[in-house]
């Protein structure tokens, strides 16, 4: 029976890996996405969605399925599924590893201020602005619901739900974004503070070289740790190569 690589997915580099696993080689691939977006894009390989139910649901789904490796290729900040995966996996005694795409880094002239958490970020935000580009995603809107001083500019791919702040005005898009169109949204908007998780990756980085253009100050988010012990590669590559595919 040829290998079954399971990808826990809803990145880029999720989408890419399966592309070229699919069209390199004749391992079977399956992709496995939470369901949060209500249109996902194309995915080569088998696709399944929804939740496992935690560490034993998915260590369930490992050995019925003869899962031969699995390649957590989801979002740094999905930290509970990273560490189901890491742990059921370790159950199983399949292997698995981590893509976890860089951090971002400040360079000259950037005004950063990294914090350890949306609440962190909540709490420095009166002190640098009133006219807020929020990027942390729809489900990070909680900590800020209780700010009342600050014009909240929201870009989520999917719209939010309650608690969110007072103030908000929404943009609904998807990445990739480029720099002239963040300047202009910057500009339009006339925002003085933007706040982003530490996502890393190239599809929305533009944010923050139109900030460091416009001299506005940036609220980073900083990462979850890796679960102890497992295995990262930072690339598509360091994946196939870790699968012996490269
Ligand atoms: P999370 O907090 O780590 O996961 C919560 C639960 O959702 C998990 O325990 C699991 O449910 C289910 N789940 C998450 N990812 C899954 C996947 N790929 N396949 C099947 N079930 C999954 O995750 P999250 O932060 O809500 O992110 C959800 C998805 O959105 C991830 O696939 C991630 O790659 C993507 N995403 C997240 C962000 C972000 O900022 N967090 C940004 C862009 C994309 P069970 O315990 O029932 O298995």
């Amino acid at each position: 029976m040829s290998p079954h690589v399971l990808i826990l997915g809803g990145t880029t580099e999720a989408r890419e890996l399966a592309a070229t696993l699919t069209a390199r080689t004749g391992t079977r691939v399956t992709t496995s996405l939470a369901g949060r977006v209500s249109r996902p894009g194309a995915v080569a390989g088998d696709v399944r969605i929804g939740g496992f139910g935690g560490a034993e649901g998915l260590a369930a789904w490992l050995r019925a399925h003869d899962v031969s490796a699995v390649v957590d290729a989801t979002h740094p900040f999905a930290e509970a599924i990273t560490a189901n995966a890491v742990r059921a996996a370790a159950r199983c005694g399949v292997p698995a590893v981590v893509l976890r795409r860089p951090g971002w880094r400040p360079g000259p002239g950037d005004d950063w201020h990294p914090v350890a958490s949306p609440a962190a970020a909540a709490a420095v935000l009166p002190r640098l602005g009133r006219r807020v580009f929020l990027t942390t995603g729809r489900l990070g809107l909680a900590a800020f619901a209780g700010l009342t001083g600050q014009h909240f500019v929201v870009r989520s791919v999917e719209p939010p739900a309650p608690p969110m702040p007072a103030d908000v005005e929404l943009l609904l898009a998807r990445g990739p974004f480029t720099v002239a169109g963040e300047l202009a949204l910057l500009r339009e908007h006339r925002i003085d503070v933007v706040v982003t998780k530490d996502s890393g990756g190239a599809a929305t980085a533009a944010k923050l070289t139109a900030a460091r253009e416009l001299g506005v100050p940036v609220v980073v988010v900083s990462r979850p740790p890796l679960p102890p012990g497992a295995a990262a590669v930072p690339d598509v590559p360091g994946a196939l190569a870790w699968l012996g595919a490269g």
